[in-house]
């Protein structure tokens, strides 16, 4: 950890302007200030990052390898200035010479390499392993366009390509020495060798470089520094790759270079739905073969013991099924180029990877057909077929109870390969990512397998870094929480509860609601410079910021607000508490009723906002180009946090975890890790309402709901739903009608309509609480206190102890 002082860490910091940018203190622009602080901090990290390797290699020890399609990872300048504990001087030196941190700070592009959830999972994983001293690595792919910027033109979503690269990226190291081949497409040849088993070779396969990219890790004060390896995929030397022949396979050449240069090309912009592109299977063999061929040569490089005992070295954990290729690739070299017979390679395999699930939603679940598999990896493809076959033969022979089911279970079946089959078939830990999604995944989406492998099921609650979500993005009411119980907090997040102490403190609860009213304003600043309209700072910030997707029900949020709206129509003096309704969203590109939602909000917005019987009652702010760094913005000044998915559909979530450690109050279902926030902070500290997820399984189940009933019968949501129909927020009378025709005849499929009432009370009871502000406070406090479960260090502390077996490097 760094010991700099102020004067110290200038005298750097000038000597990088010198020497890197050209420039003295006085002519440097805030983006050579950027750049400067980012070397100096590079020079901090560097000794500690080659330490920590070291030491991993001089003590042999365990180590997992967090392999993901996605890395969420936002900005790194001000985690990595607070994990080197330079942030403090870092903020007072730029304060002194009259600069503001933040505008030094946004000249960080943010590393926007994965869509929602997820992707922000794996970050901060990363950041709780290295703070926890775990020997753990992340692995991903160098996309060179990220996640789309979003655009709102018109009130529609524009995407523009998020060309993340353009200025340099001080944090990686293109590690050239390490790069690797991988192989696609061409033909396996099989022969027998003397003792009759059988050796494969490739021929005429198209070789991909993959060229790996390190990024720093750093654990928090603690010296320790992992790595992120994001591999680039490049052409192999031109001499090797194409020569001039008779069979003139010129334009094979080129079709193979244009591919080549795809496949680190972009990110797929979906969330939560599943696409069979031909691309998106070759990124994911390609993220696969280049980390497993790298863990197997390191593993060769670094340990004693013998490859047979690579299983006890090594955990993999695969981030969904993106990278479940890892099972044949694994059996691949371990078989082909290691020599290993197929049960010995198996039971490495087994043993060395494990599965998280993300979802149970159908639409996501990944299928490749046979043939595409066949043809871009013949080799792969026939592990799999064997798998499959060992698998299947299995079950008829030692469970015959589950013969009927084989169908079910089959890795392969009506020409497609399932990769949830194959991860947990390969894997020896499946986890689901909270309570309720667990027990769903063991009685429902996979009963079968778990009556196969009960003990290889188990929960891990997502989690979130407390370090970047609340001590980074809200210093006020950290200090605030210091002040009153100490730092131990920082490093041990549990001790957040004993904030329960000041909870009917009223000095404290003062201090409270002052950070909250400081960033509420922080935030009405940000919102007046990017959309000029001027929000109530008095107003209840109501937020709902994650991927627009129909299981989330965004619309439900703006059927509440046309409600509202209708009310104040109908009677101008109505008394409510004046709310702001926030909401961020990016809607996948070809996602039609996602974007009729973002443009439906928009129009609401027109409306509302400028009519004057509404005045600044309601105020409807949609902030366009949500991503890691526009959330660090708008969650500490969060009141209530929208958490209203159709129950059963949203497998945890996290943004819920962010907004209750920032003193929001949630309104959510029953769903995902809502139920374990509601669990810790009891009824009273939460707007729990809306079917449970028991009810709408069995509605899908056994029918019984009819929306057209509720649309006859409540006139709230008839007027709403006809105002739709007929252009009330359209420029054009047809504007909405599919949304209205959508929930109509497709019987409301996400029960937008079925919890409308229940939501509406809900909304009624927290306009009621919030008019008390202090027990508001109190409540605020509360959730704050219980808030410390889901920092991701609980999460990776019960991933190392009870699926990865590792140690912290104390
Ligand atoms: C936390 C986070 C998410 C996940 O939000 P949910 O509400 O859990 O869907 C998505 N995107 C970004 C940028 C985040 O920071």
């Amino acid at each position: 950890m760094s010991t700099h002082t102020k004067e110290s860490f200038q005298k750097l910091v000038e000597e990088k302007l010198q020497r890197n940018r050209r420039k003295t203190m006085d002519n440097a622009s805030d983006q050579d200030l950027y750049y400067a602080i980012a070397a100096v901090v590079t020079d901090e990290i560097t000794p500690n990052w080659l330490a920590t390797d070291q030491a991993l290699k001089d003590n042999q020890t365990r180590q997992v390898y967090y392999l993901s399609m996605e890395f969420l990872i936002g900005r790194l300048i001000e985690s990595n200035l607070q994990n080197c504990g330079m942030l403090t001087i870092c903020n007072e030196l730029l304060e002194d010479l009259g600069r503001s941190p933040d505008d030094v700070y946004k000249h960080e592009h943010d590393a926007g390499l994965g869509n929602g959830g997820l992707g922000r999972l794996a970050a901060c994983f990363l950041d709780s392993m290295a703070s926890l001293k775990y020997p753990g690595h992340g692995s991903g792919i160098r996309y060179r366009y990220g996640l789309f910027e979003q655009r709102i033109i018109h009130g529609n979503q524009v995407e523009l390509p998020d060309y993340w690269l353009k200025e340099e990226y001080p944090w990686e190291i293109r590690k050239s020495d390490d790069a690797l081949n991988v192989q696609f497409g061409g033909h396996v040849h099989m022969h027998k060798k003397q003792d009759d088993t059988l050796e494969f070779s490739y021929e005429g396969a198209d070789v991909v470089v993959a060229v790996p990219y390190d990024v720093p890790v750093v654990g928090y004060q603690n010296n320790t520094v992992n790595s992120l390896r994001l591999w680039s995929a490049e052409l192999p030397p031109q001499h090797e790759s194409y020569e001039p022949n008779a069979e003139n396979k010129y334009y094979h050449h080129l079709d193979h270079m244009r591919s080549v240069e795809q496949i680190s090309g972009f990110l797929y912009p979906d969330d939560s739905n599943y696409e069979g592109k031909e691309l998106r299977l070759k990124q994911q063999y390609f993220l696969v073969s280049a980390t497993i061929q790298n863990i197997v040569r390191k593993y060769k490089r670094y340990m004693e013991t013998p490859l047979s005992d690579f299983h006890k070295k090594v955990a993999i954990q695969i981030n969904d099924t993106h990278p479940s290729l890892a099972v044949p690739e694994l059996m691949r070299i371990l078989m082909d180029q290691e020599g290993f017979s197929w049960d010995e390679a198996w039971e490495i395999t087994r043993n060395t990877i494990a599965y998280t699930n993300h979802t149970t939603l159908s639409e996501a679940l990944e299928k490749w057909p046979t043939d595409m598999i066949k043809s871009l990896l013949p080799r792969i493809y026939m592990i799999i077929d064997e798998i499959n076959e060992r698998f299947c033969k299995g079950i008829w022979f030692d469970h015959p109870e589950l013969r009927e089911t084989i169908p079910e279970l089959a890795v392969i079946a009506e020409d497609q390969v399932h990769m949830a089959r194959l991860a947990i078939v390969g894997s020896f830990s499946v986890n689901g990512v909270a309570k309720l999604h667990t027990e769903i995944l063991k009685k429902q989406e996979m009963k079968n397998f778990y009556s196969l492998y009960p003990s290889k099921f188990n929960n891990k609650t997502n989690g979130i870094t407390h370090r970047r979500w609340l001590l980074q993005v809200n210093p006020r009411l950290s200090s605030v929480i210091t002040d009153a119980i100490g730092p131990q907090w920082i490093s041990q997040p549990n001790k957040l509860i004993g904030l329960m102490r000041y909870s009917n403190d009223l000095p404290f609860l003062d201090k409270i609601e002052e950070v909250k009213r400081a960033n509420k304003q922080d935030l009405a600043k940000v919102i007046k410079d990017r959309t000029g309209v001027i929000v109530n700072e008095d107003s209840i910030f109501d937020v709902q910021i994650k991927r627009l997707h129909e299981y989330k029900r965004q619309l439900l949020n703006i059927f509440h607000v046309i409600y509202l709206y209708n009310e104040i129509k109908e009677n101008p003096s109505l008394d409510i508490v004046p709310r702001t309704f926030i909401f961020a969203a990016k809607a996948a590109p070809g996602y039609y009723m996602a974007k009729e939602v973002i443009k439906l909000i928009h129009h609401v917005a027109s409306v509302v906002n400028y009519d004057k019987d509404i005045g600044d009652k309601i105020k409807v702010i949609f902030l366009e180009n949500y991503n890691v760094s526009l959330a660090e913005k708008i969650i500490p000044a969060a009141e209530i946090s929208e958490q209203i998915s159709t129950a059963s559909k949203e497998a945890s979530g996290t943004g819920n975890m962010k907004m209750m450690m920032n003193g929001a109050l949630t309104v959510g279902t029953l769903d995902g890790a809502n139920i374990e926030i509601k669990d810790l902070v009891g009824n009273d500290n939460i707007f729990i309402f809306g079917l449970t997820s028991d009810e709408v399984l069995d509605y899908y189940k056994y029918g019984g709901y009819n929306a057209n009933d509720l649309y006859r019968t409540d006139d709230r949501i008839r007027l709403v739903l006809d105002q739709l129909k007929h252009g009330r927020f359209g420029s054009q009378e047809i504007e909405f009608k599919d949304i209205y025709y959508h929930i109509l005849t497709n019987n409301d499929p996400y029960f937008v309509l079925k919890d409308f009432d229940p939501y509406i009370e809900s909304h009624e009871l927290i306009e009621r609480s919030y008019r008390y502000q202090r027990q508001w406070s109190r409540m605020s406090v509360t959730n704050i206190a219980y808030s410390g479960k889901f920092s991701s260090d609980r999460t990776i502390h019960e991933y190392a102890s009870e699926i990865w077996k590792i140690q912290s490097q104390q």
